[in-house]
This record gives structure tokens, sequence and C-alpha cells, in this order.
């Protein structure tokens, strides 16, 4: 995907007038998740698990090497082959090379950010080697040839109708057919695929140093199929998804559920430990766990940004996020969106590519209080606002608006003067259609200015 988050504006804008169904659509998902995360959250002490998850993550992020290290050296103990990816091209180079020696003609992949994030579909593709979505959401999308626009829920900006529409146009279903009738006819076609793939290709949600074990939760049983069906399984997981021991799993697993989903724990969760031992036993031939970089040690090396590392990928930011709830991920040009996306996509992207997205936030702090892994977002992103003012990657109308300030700001008497007209100017008609201010008035009133200015209360002794 080639869309960067300098269009976020022009993106976000398109959304909102051309496809008002995006905006109710991705509202009324976001709401029932929101909801159901505090709801799980208020049956626990969430602050005390959210501070000990907290904890853990900056552990493992603070001594990454090591945990890497006994990581590969568990999972070899186990069986799997491991590779390490410095960036997404390396990444997408190991997979089909591995593919291509192996005579992979048809891949069934379960849903991976990681996957978009590094674009493995379109490099297998080139390579004419076949590649099927198996999560009901990525299906679709692949259908429709869309990017995801949220986490957890790639496609909650279609609505049911555009469903039914596809699915009656691509899988010969009723054009009213209900939701258990069209996940039936995605699940049946679907079933052909896994039987005759050669590779399964998964993401990782947790990696346990101490055991070599490799976690996947999911709701649908797509992922479990994708690992343990066809005879190769390969894993693309980010160095960050560590944790060190089993014990800390269970941890996890439960409070990931409750952020993402409201679920005390998903419906399905997958503990790979290596390939099949013993010929007949289930489970694949080949397990294969493709460790990857791709800027994450850059971001580690920021003393602000490496926060962000500790993210679980549980959508909960989005969810609660009032700016994302207007466009759903689109907007954002990329694959992190919402509130992790315009704190995470400046340190994998860089800043030059996605200035505006830290801008896309009403600072309200919702997301910090939704987040397993108390990640400060809203201090993140003022830390890249700064940053985009110091490096001159604001709007030019912000940065003279500024200058501006400065200037009346530092002259006592200009201050004092437009302290007095400013008032009756903030009334007039032509405030109204200043540049800047117009984005805002043309939807809302102005607010009253005070008949008396602080100046002259001050000045009579008032408030003293
Ligand atoms: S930043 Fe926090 S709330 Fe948002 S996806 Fe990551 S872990 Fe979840």
């Amino acid at each position: 995907m080639d869309v960067r988050s300098r269009d976020y504006a022009d993106l976000a804008r398109t959304i909102i007038e051309d496809t008002p169904g995006v905006r109710k659509a991705v509202s009324g998902a976001t709401a029932a998740f929101d909801a159901a995360r505090r709801r799980a959250y208020a049956e626990i002490d969430a602050e005390a698990w959210r501070r000990w998850a907290e904890g853990v993550k900056n552990h493992v992020l603070t001594h990454l090497d090591q945990y890497l290290e006994e990581a590969e050296a568990r999972l070899q103990e186990n069986g799997a082959k491991v590779h390490w990816a410095g960036n997404a091209q390396e990444a997408r180079h190991i997979v089909a090379e591995l593919a291509q020696a192996r005579g992979v003609r048809s891949v069934v992949k379960g849903k991976s950010m990681l996957t978009e994030e590094i674009e493995l579909n379109p490099a297998l593709e080139e390579r004419g080697i076949h590649v099927y979505e198996t999560d009901l959401g990525e299906y679709i999308l692949q259908l429709l040839d869309e990017a995801p626009s949220h986490i957890l829920g790639p496609a909650i900006h279609r609505s049911l109708e555009d469903v039914q529409a596809l699915f009656a146009d691509r899988l010969g279903t009723a054009a009213d057919a209900l939701p258990d009738d069209l996940a039936a006819a995605a699940r049946t076609e679907l079933r052909a695929r896994f039987q005759e793939a050669d590779m399964g290709v998964s993401g990782g949600n947790f990696l346990v140093a101490e055991t070599g074990t490799l976690a996947l939760i999911e709701n649908e049983g797509n992922i479990r199929l994708t690992t343990s069906l066809p005879r190769i399984h390969v894993a693309l997981v980010g160095i960050e998804k560590l944790l060190p021991t089993f014990g800390d799993l269970a941890g996890f697993l439960q409070l990931t559920a409750r952020a993402g989903t409201g679920q005390a724990i998903g419906c399905f969760v997958s503990l790979i430990q290596g390939p099949a031992t013993a010929p007949g036993d289930d489970g694949p031939e080949e397990v294969h766990i493709v460790l990857v970089d791709n800027g994450r040690t850059d971001v580690l090396a920021d003393e602000h940004a490496w926060e962000t590392l500790r993210c679980v990928r549980c959508g909960a930011c989005l969810n609660t996020c009032p700016v994302y709830k207007q466009t759903g991920g689109h907007a954002y040009g990329w694959v992190y969106s919402g509130p992790i996306g315009a704190v995470l996509d400046p340190g994998l992207l860089g800043l030059e590519q996605t200035a505006p997205l830290p801008f896309a936030s009403s600072l309200c702090g919702a997301c910090f209080d939704a987040c397993p892994v108390r990640i400060p977002i809203p201090d993140l992103l003022l830390h890249w606002r700064r940053a985009a003012q110091a490096r001159g990657l604001t709007p030019l109308s912000e940065r003279a608006g500024l200058k501006a300030f400065t200037a009346m700001a530092t002259r006592p008497a200009l201050y004092r003067y437009l302290g007095r007209v400013g008032p009756r100017l903030a009334g007039s008609s032509l405030f109204r259609r200043l540049p800047v201010l117009s984005g805002w008035t043309e939807h809302r009133e102005p607010p009253e200015p005070s008949p008396r200015r602080f100046r002259d209360l001050w000045s009579e002794g008032i408030g003293e």
C-alpha cells in the first residue's frame, strides 16, 4: 500500500463526505466493542492488571536482546526454524523463498497486521503463489481488494448490506442472506482452500521466551486450521511480541481479550510449540518463525516512542477514540490507524511520511484509559507534534499563525490594542471567513466574547 499519511485530511474529508455509511458502520461497531471492554474491565481490578502488564512489557523491552536469544534457543529445541528479518523486504524474501523451494502453490493466511505491514500478499502473488485470507473480515476485504481499517475488525467499515451484495455477486448467496448464512457460505468456500493449501501463514500475538511457545488468539477457528492443516506453517512475529514466561502469557491472554472484545479470553487460543514430532501426529511437518524488526529497533532507541512497542494490537484505543470513529482506519493511510497508528507510524515510517497523524486527535486521553499496557498515547502525540513543529512539517498556515501570535504576545502595546479590538472582530463576519478559523466556524458558533476584559477586571481589583 503506498497511500501515506500526508493525505490524512483529504482522506478523512473524502470518507466523511462521500461514504456516510462508513461513519455509521464504524461508529456502531466501535461503540459495541468499547462498551464490552468497559464491562470486562469493570469485572477485574483493571488498573492493577494494566500496571502489571506495563511492567512485564517494559522489562521485556529493556532486555530484548536477552529474550530474543532465549526464544530462538527454545524454538530450535522445539524443532522450529528461526529466521531473522531486518526489514520488510527481507521478511518477504524469506517467506517467498521458503514457499518456492518447497513447491508451494497455494497459501492460506490468518489475520496478521505484520503481513499487511510488510505487504506479503503481493510479493507471493508475483511469484505465482495464490494467497487466501481466511479471517472472515480479511476474506471480505480480499474480495473487495481493500485494506483493513481496524486492527481487530478489518472490515468494520462495511455494513451488512455491503456484505450481502458482495456475497450475492461472488458466492451466489441470497440478496437478503442473514449473517449466519453469509458466514456459512464463506466457510464452505474456505474449507476447499484449507484442504488444498501447502502453506499456512500466520502472525503471532505473543512469543514466550521461556518455552518457545507461539500464542495466537482468535474467535473463528481459521487460525487453528491455518497453522495445523497445511504441511508448512510460517509465522511472522514482530520482535516486540516477546513475553518472558508462560505465566506471563496466562495474564496477557486474558487482558488482551478483555481490552479488545470484552471477552474473558478468546474463543480459540492456539499454543504452538513446533512441528509434528512423529508420522501421523497432528500438525505441520515444518514450523518457521520469522522474527521481524522493520524499524522496531529504531523505535526502541527513541527515548519517548519506545513505549509504543508495548502495544498488543488489541484495538481498544481505536474503539474509544472520537476521531477514529468518524472515519475508520483508511483515513490514516497505513495499516496501523487510530491513536496507536498516530504514534507508532511516525516511528516506523518516519515523521516526514506521517506528520499529520499526531494532529488527528482531540487529546481527550480516552485511549490511555483503555490501553491494557498503559501506553501514554496523549503524551506521545504531543511528542510527535513537537517534533513535527521543530522540523517544519506542520502546515504553513499553522506556522504563520503561531508566528503572528508570538509577535503579538511579545509586544505589550500591540497585545493591549488587540485586546480592545479583538472582541469586536470576533463577532464580525470577517472573523468567520478568516483562513483556518473558517474551518471551525463553518459548523459552530464562535463563543461570545466577555463584555469586560480580564485586564480591566484585574485593574479594578476584581479577582484579587
Ligand atoms: S495502544 Fe494499547 S489500546 Fe491501542 S491497540 Fe495497542 S495495546 Fe491496544
